[in-house]
């Protein structure tokens, strides 16, 4: 047999309500964790977005005046570039009211330093950087792309053109970030760390990086990255991207007009997401006394439940083991319909089979013919007599020539002579004194607790009823009997040898008497 029959349906009941409880908070976890992970991404994803365009419009904001100022300035620059001491004065006041810039020059036409602030020893040398180009060929207000200096550092130019009294182009006014250094823009971005490991960085628009937290990687090209590109085709916006180092990170751009420059703020998605995973924690912390109850409530209804079935169970095991000694069945309490149906079926089918069975117990302990014990339940009887050591006598009787009963009267008649015969010892016995018949028409009486003298005296009184009484013949039948009484020296067998012997002499001294068995020292 399987191992797993062996379960009791409590066992599986039990299972089944723990097995579904765990699967339930197993989903509802998942689930919240999946909803606040989702909810968590769209917040962080709108705040980047948010902040990358308000940083975009302060940096904007930021050209646009400093364009401005770059502009005033080159008015009132112009007319002193051939006065270089006044121009240099001129150069050192105003970059000392403006904080934008690293550093200030003037160069001519042809690109020649003309004076720088603070002062370098660049001065009369010509400049042949890319910004430097850019800002002598367009010829008006342009912020460059980032590109080493003379000075070897990776700068940025905002250059506004200057022109003579006659409208000639005279050269240009520029303003430099030091990239790599402190600046207005790194006073600007950089303040914005945080916990969750939020940062800024900025790119222009061939996606080199023009602020990162990181200062090693500025310069860095990173056009390889989604967000970029679109920063390069001008786009704002926010989403998930995996980053040129594979990190995989909550994104927002936007796009500063001024400068063709995009400015991204973001996230790492791993501790973005971090607090999901506890707020998913602390809901099973919140519900979880709820479960454990949900959990008591199953046990108990559960053990509710299979109390009658398994009452029942017992029972049918009982009955099942019982041989002839059915129990009577218990009261089992039911409360739903199925156990109540079983129950009510148990019920009937235990009565019957009680009410069977001690039919059968009866009949197998029962003469048939005489409805007195049979030979089976006397024998029984002596046993437990003997086991308990009780004291008792017994009577052994026989009809007396029966075979002529027989030839006479039929088989018929002999019959309701034994049974005449039966009723007969029955009314001469005692409460408590078994009958039985022993063989053909020879039968027995068993006297607990009664005394040689007492048997002889009842089986005399028997004795002479039937010799008395006319029987079923017609005429009175008499009987021959034997008196044994049990005692410490001999057995049940013994007894039951000497007490027939007594019938036999009774038997020979002429039937119709009564005979002591006799005693043995
Ligand atoms: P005795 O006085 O010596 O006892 O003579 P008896 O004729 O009674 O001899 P015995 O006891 O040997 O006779 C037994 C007879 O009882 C034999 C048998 O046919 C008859 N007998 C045994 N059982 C039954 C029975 O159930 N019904 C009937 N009608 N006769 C039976
Ligand atoms: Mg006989
Ligand atoms: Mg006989």
């Amino acid at each position: 047999m399987d191992s797993y029959k062996h379960f009791t349906l409590r066992f599986w009941l039990i299972f089944l309500f723990s097995v579904s409880t765990f699967l339930i908070v197993l989903s509802c976890g998942a689930g919240i964790y999946l909803v606040v992970k989702q909810v968590m991404t769209d917040d962080i994803l709108d705040i980047n977005r948010a902040y990358s365009e308000k940083m975009a419009q302060t940096t904007d904001l930021m050209f646009q005046s400093m364009k401005k100022n770059l502009e005033t300035s080159a008015g009132e620059i112009a007319p002193l570039l051939k006065d270089r001491q006044r121009l240099q004065q001129h150069l050192k006041l105003w970059q000392e009211s403006t904080l934008f810039f690293n550093s200030i020059l003037v160069a001519n036409n042809k690109g020649k330093i003309l004076a720088t602030e603070p002062r370098m020893e660049v001065d009369g040398r010509f400049l042949m950087s890319s910004g430097a180009r850019e800002a002598l060929e367009k010829k008006k207000t342009v912020v460059s792309q980032p590109y080493k200096a003379i000075t070897g550092r990776l700068i940025v130019l905002v250059s506004t053109p200057l022109w003579d009294e006659n409208g000639n182009y005279a050269g240009f006014l520029g303003g430099t970030f030091y990239l790599e250094q402190d600046n207005t823009l790194h006073e600007f971005l950089g303040k914005h760390f945080y916990e969750d490991g939020s940062y800024l960085y900025v790119v222009d628009q061939n996606g080199t990086l023009i602020y990162h937290p990181e200062e090693e990687r500025i310069g860095q090209m990173v056009d390889g990255n989604s967000v970029v590109q679109k920063l390069m085709d001008q786009k704002s916006g926010a989403e998930r991207v995996v980053n040129t180092q594979g990190v995989p990170m909550l994104t927002g751009y936007a796009y500063v007009p001024s400068a063709n420059w995009g400015i991204v703020s973001q996230t790492p998605e791993e501790e973005a997401l971090a607090p999901t995973l506890k707020v998913v924690l602390d809901m099973f912390g919140y519900i979880s006394p709820f479960f454990i109850l949900l959990l008591l409530i199953s046990f108990s209804l559960t053990q509710k439940m299979v109390n009658p079935l398994r009452q029942l169970a017992n029972y049918a095991k009982s009955v099942r083991t019982a041989g002839t000694e059915v129990q009577p069945f218990p009261t089992i309490p039911t409360w739903y319909y199925e156990a109540e149906q079983i129950n009510h079926a148990f019920q009937q089918y235990a009565e019957t089979l009680r009410h069977k069975m001690n039919v059968i117990k009866r009949e197998s302990l029962t003469d048939p013919l005489t409805g007195l014990a049979n030979r089976r339940y006397i024998e029984n009887t002596l046993r437990q007599w003997t086991e308990t050591k009780k004291q008792f006598s017994v009577l052994l009787l026989d009809v007396d020539g029966f075979k002529k009963v027989n030839d006479e009267f039929g088989h018929q008649t002999g019959d309701e002579v034994l049974r005449f015969l039966s009723q007969a010892m029955k009314q001469h016995v005692r409460k408590g004194d078994i009958c039985g018949r022993y063989g053909g028409e020879e039968f027995i009486v068993l006297l607990p607790e009664t005394s040689a003298e007492t048997a002889y005296l009842m089986a005399e009184s028997l004795r002479m009823f039937m010799s008395d009484t006319v029987s079923p013949t017609g005429e009175p039948v008499t009987i021959s009997l034997g008196v044994g009484t049990i005692a410490p020296q001999i057995d049940t067998k013994t007894l039951l040898a000497l007490t027939d012997e007594a019938m036999y002499k009774a038997k020979q001294e002429g039937r119709n008497r009564t005979k002591l068995m006799r005693t043995i020292v």
